[in-house]
C-alpha cells in the first residue's frame, strides 16, 4: 500500500521505517525542514537503536522517502497515519495544536478512499471529532512502542488496538500490519483512546507504588529490591516496572497521567490512584537531593556530578527526565552541577556543565548522583574513580550496584553509598 506518515518524531519515524520494511511504499512528512533535510542526506535526527540501518535499507530499496510537502504525499496515499506530538499544556490539558494543524493540512488533499489513522495519544473523543469533521471513518490506533526498543517493539507488539466504526477500516488495518503476529483488539474509537491512557497510568502507578514502598523500606530498614523480587514472583503482579528509583519521566507517562486527571476533572470523576502516582513521582527528585544534602551537610558551594541525563537508557531523550528537576534543585541550593550522559541531547538547564566523559565529570566532586541506568555506569571501575572524587559520596538513584559489591568496595576505600529503599553503606 502507499502509506503517508505525518510527524516524524520517535513514533512517526520508527513507524514509517518499519512499515516500509513490511513492504509498503512509505512517505514520511514533517513540518520541520531541518529534520527532512537531514533525513534526505541519510542522517537520522533522533537516536534509537536499530533505526538508522532500517531507514537506510528502506531508502535504498526506494520504499521510504521524506518530504515537507504534505499535499503531494497525502494525495497518493491509501493510508495516512498521523503521529504528531500531543504535549501537555496548562493544567495537564493535552495541547492539540500540532494535531489540528496536521488535520487541517489534510482536509483538501485527502483522497476519498484513503484511510486516516490517528496514532498520536489523544483525549477521549478527539478521533470522533475528526471523523465528524471529515465525514468519514477515522481510526484511532494507539502506539505502545517504548523508546530505546522502538523498532523491536513495532515488530513484536503485545497487541494492536484498532478503534474504528467500520469493517472496511478494520480490514485495511489488518492489511497494513500484515506480517506482524499480535492479537488485534478492535473496539470503538473512544475505548481505543482510553486504552492508551489507562495502560500508561497503570504502569506509572506501578512505578510510584514501588517508590512509595521504597521510602517505607528506608524507614523500616528493609530492602526494596528483595521486596520487589518477592512480590514480582507472583504472576498476578509480575517483575516489570518494580524498580525503585528516581521516578518516571519522558514524553509519555507524566503527560498521559496528567491528561487522564484533566479528563477526570472535566467530567467530575476523581482519579485518586492516578493523582497519587503523579504526586509521588513529582517528589522523587527532591528525595534524592535531600539525600545528597544530608550526606554533605549542605549543598551550598558543593560540586555534584550527575551521571545520566536521559529519562531512561538507550535513548537520547531528556523530556521530563528526573535529571532536569534534580539539577534545578541542586543549583537552587547553591551547588555546582557537572553532568555526563552518553547520548543526551539539548539538556535544557544551561547552568549544568556537560562533561565529555565520566572521568572528567566526577573529578574533584563532593558527590556523584546516578540518574540513568546506562550500562556504561553499571560497569564502571569505582576502584579507579573513587580516589579522584573530593568526597566519596555516591547517591545511586537507580540502584545500579549490588549492596555486597559496595560494602566490599567500602572495606578498601572510604565510601558513603546511598541508594533507593536499601540500607546505606558507610
Ligand atoms: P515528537 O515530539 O518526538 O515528534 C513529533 C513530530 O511531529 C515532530 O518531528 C514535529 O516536527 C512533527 N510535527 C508537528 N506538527 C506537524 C504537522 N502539522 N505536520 C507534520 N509534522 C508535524 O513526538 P513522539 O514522541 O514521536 O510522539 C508522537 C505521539 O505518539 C504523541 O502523541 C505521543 O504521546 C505518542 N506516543 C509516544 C511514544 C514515545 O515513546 N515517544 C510512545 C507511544 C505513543
Amino acid at each position: 500500500m502507499n502509506v503517508t506518515v505525518i510527524g516524524l518524531g520517535y513514533v512517526g519515524l520508527t513507524t514509517a521505517a518499519a512499515l516500509a520494511e513490511l513492504g509498503h511504499c512509505v512517505v514520511g512528512v514533517d513540518i520541520d525542514n531541518v529534520k527532512i533535510e537531514k533525513l534526505n542526506r541519510g542522517d537520522v535526527p533522533v537516536w534509537e537503536p536499530e533505526l538508522a540501518p532500517l531507514i537506510a535499507k528502506n531508502r535504498q530499496a526506494q520504499r521510504l522517502a521524506f518530504t515537507t510537502d504534505v499535499h503531494n504525499a497525502a494525495s497518493q496515499a491509501d493510508v495516512i497515519l498521523v503521529a504528531v506530538g500531543t504535549p501537555a499544556g496548562p493544567e495537564g490539558k493535552p495541547d492539540l495544536t500540532q494535531l489540528e494543524r496536521a488535520v487541517s493540512d489534510l482536509t483538501d488533499c485527502l483522497p476519498s478512499d484513503a484511510l486516516l489513522i490517528i496514532k498520536s495519544t489523544v483525549p477521549v473523543g478527539t478521533t470522533d471529532q475528526i471523523a465528524t469533521r471529515l465525514q468519514r471513518d477515522v481510526v484511532h490506533n494507539p502506539e505502545f512502542l517504548r523508546q530505546g526498543s522502538a523498532v523491536h517493539d513495532f515488530f513484536h507488539p503485545d497487541r494492536i488496538v484498532i478503534g474504528c466504526e467500520s469493517k472496511w477500516a478494520a480490514g485495511r488495518m489488518c492489511r497494513l500490519y500484515q506480517g506482524i503476529t499480535a492479537p488485534m483488539i478492535v473496539c470503538d474509537r473512544r475505548s481505543a483512546e482510553m486504552i492508551k491512557y489507562t495502560a500508561n497510568a497503570f504502569l506509572a502507578m506501578k512505578i510510584s507504588y514501588i517508590n512509595m514502598i521504597a521510602d517505607l523500606c528506608e524507614s523500616l530498614d528493609a530492602n526494596v529490591e528483595d521486596v520487589a523480587r518477592g512480590i514480582g514472583a507472583d504472576h498476578r503482579i509480575g517483575h516489570a516496572f518494580l524498580q525503585a528509583g528516581a521516578g518516571y519521566g519522558g514524553s509519555c507517562f507524566p503527560k498521559d497521567t496528567q491528561a487522564l486527571l484533566y479528563m477526570g476533572a472535566q467530567t467530575g470523576c476523581s482519579l485518586p490512584l492516578v493523582e497519587s502516582a503523579d504526586q509521588i513521582n513529582q517528589l522523587r527528585p527532591r528525595r534524592l537531593v535531600t539525600k545528597a544534602e544530608r550526606a554533605l551537610g549542605t549543598l551550598s558551594g558543593k560540586r555534584v556530578a550527575l551521571l545520566g541525563l536521559t529519562y531512561k537508557p538507550q535513548t537520547d531523550d531528556v523530556r521530563s527526565a528526573p535529571s532536569i528537576a534534580v539539577s534545578r534543585m541542586l543549583l537552587e541550593k547553591g551547588a555546582e552541577v557537572h553532568a555526563y550522559d552518553p547520548r543526551a541531547r539539548r539538556f535544557p538547564v544551561q547552568q549544568v556543565a556537560i562533561s565529555p566523559d565520566v572521568d572528567t565529570a566526577v573529578r574533584d566532586v563532593d558527590a556523584v548522583m546516578i540518574l540513568t541506568e546506562w550500562d556504561e555506569f553499571r560497569h564502571m571501575d569505582w576502584k579507579r574513580l573513587l580516589p579522584t572524587l573530593r568526597c566519596p559520596v555516591i547517591i545511586d538513584g537507580r540502584n545500579l550496584y549490588r549492596l555486597e559489591e559496595m560494602r566490599e568496595l567500602g572495606t578498601t576505600y572510604p565510601l558513603h553509598y546511598l541508594s533507593v529503599g536499601r540500607p546505606e553503606v558507610n
